[in-house]
């Protein structure tokens, strides 16, 4: 739509054609719409909404206006999207693991705002790890290894990224259509032909409650699967943390954990539950997993030597805080919220997209709910530079675990799934 024309219809209440909504985007990417006018049209959006067949028409013209990267056939292209959280590692441990299945994973992944962990950051705290990848090199390595985890190149959905900015910019990122066209704009020019999501659910979250979720969840599987995708979504809780560590390298030491055999047990359970692979325990217990993650981190000009040996991965100079309970109780809340701006007043996180992280600082929690506590106990460890942001963080950890009295009931970490009316969603997993 052109500028002018988009108060007439604002106005008017006038419905969007699909040939203005192409018009729009490729006026973003060929430079020929400003700032403003898009800014504008932004705005236009996200206060009117866009109804389903225009979110997919946005959606298909940000996928095709720039590169598509396509796969020779082959094994599926699955791809797992989170909606962001605090303490999820699961995209380093699931992607290694489909591939053990032999699927492929073509997963372009993205960097941590605010208090939310990014998958890219967490692999950047294994020495050498590179994420700018052409997409030739991340055709010979789907190939060779079965999966790579890479930042989104610059021919890659270019309106995304000059949207994303701007909707930062004006405050118009919670916006349904906005989002699902962002999202699975980059999916489908990746060449992804069954996405699971994973909405998450809770105030360290995007979406604080189930209704929120439930609408975005619905929205997201509707799209993808009108763009020609198989795509299902679990609403996973994020009321308290994923896992027990929170920060770069913590949760890349975690995730090889998990991807070991071992625990954290909400974090193995999540992964498989997102996998939905028979096999999929097999594959963690087996090594095999395990073995997929070596090859690509290798692949990917990272140090190989982090698998068996954790304390090779980013970290040197930090420094220990120890945060005790005050009183008696059973932990009722682990407040995810709280824990992720920790982690960021520590230095693992960023508030603006040029920040830099620190890859070693982070929390490590100690408790976690249903657990009893005695006065005096760790509840969490933090991993300080100099006592950067350390006293905040002490306040934040401490406010953040909730203590009650008596047995407390753990809620359930998966509480929902949704596909599409017509099917199972991601039958190619
Ligand atoms: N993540 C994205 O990639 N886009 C959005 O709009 C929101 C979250």
């Amino acid at each position: 739509m052109h500028p002018d024309e988009i108060l007439a219809a604002v106005c008017e209440g006038a419905a969007v054609s699909d040939a203005a909504i192409r018009a729009f985007v490729a006026g973003v990417v060929d430079g020929s719409l400003s700032r403003p006018q898009i800014a504008a049209w932004l705005a236009w959006a996200y206060a009117r909404g866009l109804d389903g067949p225009a979110t997919a028409t946005l959606l298909e013209a940000m996928a095709t206006t720039g590169e598509r990267l396509a796969w020779p056939p082959g094994a599926p292209c699955v791809d797992k999207h989170s909606t962001g959280g605090v303490g999820d590692k699961t995209s380093l441990v699931l992607a290694p693991l489909w591939a053990a299945a032999g699927r492929r994973v073509p997963m372009i992944s993205g960097r941590g705002l605010a208090h939310t962990g990014g998958t890219l950051d967490k692999l950047e705290s294994i020495p050498g790890f590179r994420t700018d990848r052409d997409p030739d090199a991340l055709g010979r390595q789907l190939e060779a290894v079965g999966c790579f985890i890479a930042a989104q190149t610059p021919a890659l959905a270019p309106a995304d990224r000059v949207l994303y900015a701007l909707r930062d910019e004006i405050g118009a990122i919670a916006s349904v259509p906005l989002i699902v066209a962002s999202i699975l704009s980059k999916k489908l020019a990746a060449g992804v032909e069954a996405l699971v999501l994973d909405v998450k659910v809770g105030p360290g979250g995007f979406m604080p409650d189930l209704p929120s979720a439930r609408g975005l969840a619905d929205a997201l599987v509707a799209a993808g699967s009108r763009a020609g995708m198989q795509v299902h979504a679990l609403l996973t809780a994020m009321d308290r943390p994923l896992g027990r560590a929170v920060g770069n390298a913590v949760e890349t030491a975690e995730a090889i954990a998990c991807l070991r055999g071992e625990g954290p047990d909400d974090l193995r359970a999540l992964v498989l539950a997102l996998a939905d692979l028979p096999e999929g325990a097999r594959l963690l217990d087996g090594g095999a997993a395990l073995a997929r993650f070596q090859a690509m981190v290798e692949a990917q000009g990272g140090d190989p030597r982090v698998v068996d040996d954790p304390g090779r991965l980013a970290g040197d100079g930090v420094r220990e805080a120890v945060v005790v309970a005050g009183r008696a109780g059973t932990v009722a809340q682990v407040d995810a919220l709280a824990v992720g701006r920790a982690a960021l007043r520590l230095g693992g996180g960023r508030q603006r997209a040029e920040d830099p992280v620190d890859p070693g600082v982070g929390v490590i929690l100690e408790v976690t709910v249903g657990e009893p506590v005695v006065p005096g106990q760790p509840l969490a460890r933090l991993l300080h530079r100099d006592g950067r942001g350390c006293e905040e963080a002490t306040a934040l950890v401490t406010g953040a675990v909730v203590l009650a009295e008596g047995p407390v009931e753990v809620s359930p970490l998966v509480l929902e799934r949704r596909a599409h009316a017509a099917g199972r969603g991601a039958d190619l997993l």
